[in-house]
Formats: C-alpha cells, structure tokens, sequence
C-alpha cells in the first residue's frame, strides 16, 4: 500500500504540472463543463468520436486543485482509443473504487494506473475532487448542456 501511495503522489505530481491533452478541441462533438463547489475546481471537456465510435481526441480545460486536474489528466489519457462502452464500463469501476465499494481485483487491473486512485477513500472530501472529471464526460456523452455539479446525488452510480 506504502508503494501504491508514493505511485500515487508521484503521479499527482506529474500529471498537475504537466497535464496531458489540455486544451480545447474546436471540432469536438461532445462537450460539457463540470464545476465542484465544494473545492472551487471547474473543467470543461471536450471529445470527439470517429466513425468507428471510438473516442478519436479527448481535451479538458479548467482551473482546479492538484487532485481534480491530475484525475482529469489520466481520464483522458485512459479513454482515448476507447469504444462508448469501454469508456463507460472504465467510468463505473472507478467511480466504484473512490467511493470505496467492493471491486474485484480483475477490475482494479484494468483501471491500470487510474487505480492509484483507491487511497482517495480515506479522504472523503477529495473523492468529489478525483470523480468531477468523469461525472463531466457522461455528461458529455449524454449531451447534457447544463453544466454538472458534484453537489447533487451524482455520487451514486446509475
Ligand atoms: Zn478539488
């Protein structure tokens, strides 16, 4: 657990100073903006698919604490290349994960690097800080317009 947590520090680190696939995408068709009011971090994410339905480039942008631009930043990096259902399946087993719910160590594997995300359990006011990044893509997959918050009952997953 001891090496897990420095992955995950070191990872934080990384992804905040350095975060990957940040920016706008102007020829995205899916959009949608994320804000946590609890923390005061915001993100707009932008995507689009290519004909295959595979999620050809994925952007975010935003202004955000360490933990919500570092979660941001490996979502994108792990949902590029992935069909909807994928993206989706990866979206249930950690949103499962932060909330500290049982998942099978098979599901944890295929998180890959995202499971550094586990410890965030013991913090529960970060949890909203790590899931705003993914309650904003289904947003943009559900074309939801509006921008989503984490303060209503997006903590359980439907
Ligand atoms: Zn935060």
């Amino acid at each position: 657990m001891s090496d897990l947590r420095d992955l995950y520090q070191e990872l934080i680190l990384d992804h905040q100073k350095n975060p990957r696939n940040f920016g706008e995408l102007p020829d995205a068709n899916h959009h949608a903006n994320g804000f946590n009011p609890l923390c005061g971090d915001k993100i707009s994410l932008d995507f689009n698919t290519d004909e295959n339905g595979l999620i050809h480039d994925i952007r975010f942008h935003g202004s955000g604490c360490a933990i919500s631009k570092a979660s941001a930043s490996m979502m994108t990096m792990a949902l590029k290349g992935k069909t909807i259902p994928e993206a989706d399946a990866l979206f249930q087993v950690f949103h499962h994960l932060v909330l500290g719910n049982l998942v099978t160590e098979e599901q944890i594997e295929h998180l890959g690097r995202l499971k550094v995300f586990q410890g965030i359990r013991d913090y529960p006011s970060r949890v909203k800080c790590a899931s705003l990044p993914w309650h904003t893509f289904k947003a943009a997959l559900n074309h939801n317009s509006k921008t989503i918050t984490t303060d209503s009952d997006n903590d359980s997953v439907n």
